[in-house]
């Protein structure tokens, strides 16, 4: 990258008088979070900071070129994070309507999972032990706890926490960052991220601790945002630190030594979370449409944990930027 491109003080003082925080937030330019090196080409230097005012902030939005992986390319300290999900999201998206539909939602999707589990992936997680990371309600959990499986939950909102203890009383929710939690090593048999890897602070950190506490042969289930949804949603905002290909999940789950088994952009599950899930939001029409035009939903991955040591490979990616208009100029 050209070096005149590499102070972002500008674009820094825009977002924060944007967000009405105050100057001088420090902030890193990052490397990839897959393969961990610096060669990026910028894909876009605006992300969406708010759909309901149609607010951009100047962001670079970048993908890599070794392995093919999109992702933002500053990053802020936990604390400017927390605060933008406490205090700014929470009040903008994460409104309090449509809560028990929301959480409703969570425990069809729950089911969903389930059924999908058992019947195309011929695995039955009945009494198992489970861990759900970003659970917010922890709706999903609910289908499971109700066979008897131990269902374990963590999320860093509190109110969703909350409402999930009232709501399932089956699972253990648990109110703390997927980065601090801390569980047995090789004590689970499934853990689910579902829509919440784009969000992590530190997402090498998060699956990193994933792959000590599931078991050997355990399941790893992942679900994010998936073309074309992600671009009529306006998926490159400033709320999603990254996005997934099928390829880019397999390459980073390698490093934590996941085997892919499974992955779709078309299943009943993607339905539920691309299209139902939404349908407070004001796109909800334009995204069932799509939905129904393309049948494409988000992306669901599946791995299975390795007893044997995987081989790290990056296999680069292009589906992003072969979708994707790109900006030639960005400054
Ligand atoms: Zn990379």
């Amino acid at each position: 990258m050209k070096k005149n491109l590499l102070s972002y003080d500008i674009f820094v003082d825009d977002l924060l008088s944007k967000l009405k925080i105050k100057k001088n937030t420090n902030y890193n330019v990052c490397v990839c979070d897959v393969c961990e090196k610096k060669h990026f080409k910028i894909i876009t230097s605006k992300s969406l900071l708010s759909s309901d005012k149609n607010l951009y902030c100047y962001l670079p939005v970048v993908n890599c070129k070794i392995c093919g992986h999109s992702q933002q390319l500053i990053k802020f300290n936990d604390k400017f994070y927390n605060n933008y999900y406490m205090n700014i999201i929470e009040k903008n998206i994460l409104t309090k309507k449509n809560i028990k539909l929301r959480f409703e939602n969570s425990v069809r999707r729950g089911e969903a999972l389930k059924f999908f589990l058992e019947k195309k992936l011929k695995k039955n997680f009945n009494g198992k032990k489970i861990l759900d990371v970003g659970c917010g309600y922890g709706g999903m959990l609910l289908p499971f706890a109700k066979k008897g499986s131990e269902t374990f939950g963590v999320d860093p909102d509190k109110d969703s926490i909350n409402y999930g203890k009232k709501n399932n009383k089956f699972s253990k929710l648990l109110n703390i960052d997927a980065e601090k939690m801390k569980f047995k090593k090789k004590s689970f048999d499934l853990v689910i991220i579902n829509g919440s890897l784009e969000h992590v602070h530190n997402m090498n950190l998060v699956l990193k601790k994933v792959s000590d506490y599931i078991k050997d042969k355990g399941i790893l289930f992942l679900e994010g945002k998936g073309f074309p949804l992600d671009i009529v949603e306006n998926f490159f905002n400033f709320n999603h630190h990254r996005i997934f290909t099928k390829r880019t999940f397999n390459n980073v789950a390698l490093k934590y030594n996941f085997k892919p088994i499974y992955s779709s952009y078309k299943s009943e599950l993607s339905n539920l979370k691309s299209v139902f899930a939404h349908s407070h939001q004001k796109n909800y029409k334009l995204l069932k449409q799509n939905y129904k035009k393309n049948k494409k939903g988000n992306l669901i991955w599946v791995g299975i944990k390795s007893k044997l040591k995987l081989k790290k490979k990056y296999i680069k990616d292009n589906f992003i930027l072969k979708h994707f208009n790109l900006e030639k100029n960005f400054l």
